[in-house]
């Protein structure tokens, strides 16, 4: 299939320094990565406990394969639910602290299916500007009003309260991810009591890393028994794949009953259900309390080293360090310089950022020795 409108969308993404191509790793060894007989040591990965790769985990999905096989066969509501799903649901809930979980094949999905579930024509749902293209599209989806705040803007989101009628949904993240700064959840969370809106947070970022167990920034702050939808990856810090939502008893089974990326699509792998509650276990216990200490003392090490750069570093309470450039194709040659110096960090660019926000996106984690952080941090000064 060739077409001349698509060449010259191609052309355009090119001429603007916006064009994205995928790279193939041969090998990914904690944190260092391998491709075409090159390594770089990677500050790009989510992988922020550095479970991805750990023996425990391994040893869990095998395990799981060869307890329950290699798939799921079919949709949940259909044939596809093993008991192990349910028992990762439960865990899932009790770790945060809700009546009741659901688990979908990607933190995307989530959204996807429970934004529209919840709101539509005639509600209103309020998001912060910097929300996830996720959280975004969903509620597009879902046809209610929308209604944008300018990042972590209290005084514009009770403006935005005051003036909607009928059901209110505020939906932000806690640690924002090309950012990686936190939003202020306790006075988000008195605003949407005082107007009885309903609140969603997704603490992709911020589940693993902060909060006591790593139950999250509401965990952190108290207030999370005041959220009322928690949206949260198993991708991330759980170093495998899929996500959840957890809420009331009666959110979830309207979920069961109404999210679309759940009900029409196959069940994840028991397998991976089954390696999801030793990741839920890992994190909860005291090697995972180790793992958040080492992850964010790698980043409170990071940002002091840099302490004396010009460069904005925007306080960073997880693991995520923007390193603002502005313009897209400044972004891609400080990519690729520090690239030939040995340390994997892809720019990020428009649309995922506004366009002259383009940055390097710095993700530190617990694999991460003070060498390699050390190293980090004086190639990002001589740049
Ligand atoms: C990564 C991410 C998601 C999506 O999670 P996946 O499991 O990767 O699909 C959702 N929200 C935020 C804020 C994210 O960073």
């Amino acid at each position: 299939m060739e077409d001349r409108n698509i060449a010259s969308q191609l052309e355009e993404l090119r001429a603007q320094g916006l064009w994205r191509e995928l790279r193939p790793l041969d090998e990914v060894d904690g944190a260092i990565v391998r491709s075409g007989g090159r390594e770089w040591v990677n500050f790009s990965s989510n992988d922020y406990l550095g479970l991805a790769g750990s023996s425990e985990l391994r040893a869990a999905l095998e395990d799981g394969v060869s307890k329950y096989g290699a798939g799921s066969g079919a949709s949940r509501l259909v044939c596809g639910t093993h008991r192990v799903h349910l028992e990762l649901e439960e865990a899932l809930a009790d770790f945060k602290g809700a009546e009741a979980a659901l688990t979908f094949s990607s933190g995307f999905a989530v959204a996807l299916g429970t934004i529209p579930a919840l709101v539509g024509s005639g509600d209103t749902i309020i998001l912060d500007k910097l929300c996830h293209a996720s959280l975004v599209d969903a509620a597009r989806l879902s046809g209610a009003t929308i209604r944008v705040f300018p990042h972590n803007h209290l005084d514009k989101l009770e403006r935005l309260l005051n003036t909607a009628k009928e059901r209110v949904l505020v939906v932000t993240e806690s640690i924002f991810s090309m950012d990686g700064d936190a939003a202020p959840l306790r006075e988000i969370v008195d605003l949407k009591e005082k107007h009885g809106a309903w609140l969603l947070v997704d603490e992709a970022h911020a589940v693993g890393l902060l909060g006591p167990q790593g139950r999250g920034l509401a965990a952190q702050l108290g207030v999370d028994q005041l959220v009322d939808l928690h949206l949260g990856t198993l991708s991330k810090a759980f170093g495998l794949s899929g996500g959840y939502l957890a809420a009331s008893r009666q959110v979830i089974d309207l979920l069961v009953n109404r999210a679309r990326s759940f009900i029409y699509t196959t069940a994840p792998p028991p397998a991976l259900a089954h390696a999801l509650c030793v990741a839920l276990k890992i994190i909860r216990g005291p090697q995972g309390e180790a793992l958040r200490e080492g992850a964010l003392g790698n980043m409170a090490r990071l940002r002091g080293n840099l302490h004396h750069a010009q460069r904005k570093t925007p306080e960073a309470p997880a693991a995520i360090m923007p390193w603002l450039l502005g313009d897209e194709t400044s972004a891609f040659v400080a990519s690729r310089k520090l690239g030939d110096a040995g340390f994997l960090a892809p720019c990020i660019r428009y649309p995922t950022v506004a366009r002259g926000a383009a940055r390097l996106r710095i993700t530190v984690g617990a694999a991460h020795s003070t060498g390699q952080i050390d190293a980090l941090a004086q190639a990002l000064q001589t740049l």
